[in-house]
């Protein structure tokens, strides 16, 4: 009988070859669930680990926003006691999942930019930078799909006129996630997100993997972690949608894929999701690395 599940995903649009970071990550939280840590700590565990891999729009591998210089990542934690913890924006640090668990332990369930920044010093993370050949690859696209006017949604945007970055404008002119769920043995349910946005991003831009009901949800029905346009996915609350059917009795995998049909087809949309009837479901419109084990 399946004691415990661990489901992982590398963002949508993310490369399936790149499932071997999805199962590492699965794995290490497996691994504690078995040796009796909560499923909280199985997430946190498998998000960092994602993190750390260098290959996905998270962590070490996170995009740059439109100057080629800034990354600012959001992250978030829940389980299906009510526990959550998130941060947006932040900077310098390494794991903001890890900040993300910590803000559990605050009053608050949300800490943002600098404040974020400020609040994991004092919690003991060091000043991290780094710059992944991932996302300066990406970087260099992304510029070169705005000046051809190839994003929808860019195409008609006074980019120059809204630039807030220190970087001038005239010195600059060039989606993916990770996510994880999971049941332990007792039957709590977590979810975990990290990301470093959706290319392209103005500075200050937050998107949904931190954002309660949007890109993440736990109760005791299930948890879910979406990936894709925030923006899109903040509209519709979709991990909540997702949520709700399983809530109300839908098998877990029609009720990822049922959702997926709320968006237009060029938006790239993933969702993952795990149910307390230990049912996991995964749906995406795009190509998308994912993974699961069962202990
Ligand atoms: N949902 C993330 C964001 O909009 C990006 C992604 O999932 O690829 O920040």
């Amino acid at each position: 009988m399946t004691r415990a599940i661990v489901l992982t995903h590398g963002g949508v649009g993310s490369d399936p070859d790149l499932k071997d970071g999805c199962e590492l990550a699965a794995r290490v939280g497996l691994k504690l669930m078995m040796e009796g840590a909560g499923a909280l700590e199985a997430v946190v565990a498998a998000a960092c680990a994602l993190e750390d891999d260098g290959r996905f729009n998270a962590g070490s591998g996170s995009s740059l926003r439109l100057d080629g210089k800034t990354i600012e990542m959001d992250a978030a934690v829940m389980d299906s006691s009510g526990r959550l913890g998130a941060v947006a924006a932040i900077e310098g640090v390494k794991n903001p999942i890890l900040v993300a668990r910590e803000v559990i332990d605050t009053p608050h369930v949300l800490l943002c930019g600098q404040g974020a920044r400020e609040f994991a010093r004092k919690r003991g993370f060091k000043e991290f930078s780094w710059v992944s050949p991932r996302a300066k690859a990406r970087y260099e696209e992304i510029k070169v799909a705005i000046s051809r006017g190839d994003l929808p949604g860019w195409k008609d945007f006074d980019l120059k006129g809204n630039w807030n970055f220190q970087v001038q404008y005239s010195e600059v002119f060039p989606s993916d996630t990770i996510g994880a769920v999971a049941i332990d043995p007792k039957g709590n349910l977590a979810v975990a997100n990290s990301t470093g946005g959706a290319s392209p991003m103005l500075k200050g831009r937050v998107g949904d993997s931190c954002l309660i009901g949007c890109g993440f949800y736990a109760g005791p029905s299930g948890a879910v972690a979406t990936t894709g346009i925030g923006e899109e996915i903040i509209k519709r609350t979709l991990a909540k949608l997702v949520y709700d059917r399983i809530a109300g009795g839908m098998p877990v995998p029609e009720a990822c894929q049922d959702l997926l049909t709320i968006f237009p087809k060029d938006i790239p949309i993933g969702i993952i999701a795990i149910s307390s009837r230990y049912e996991y479901g995964v749906a995406a419109n795009r190509e998308m690395a994912w993974a699961v084990l069962e202990g």
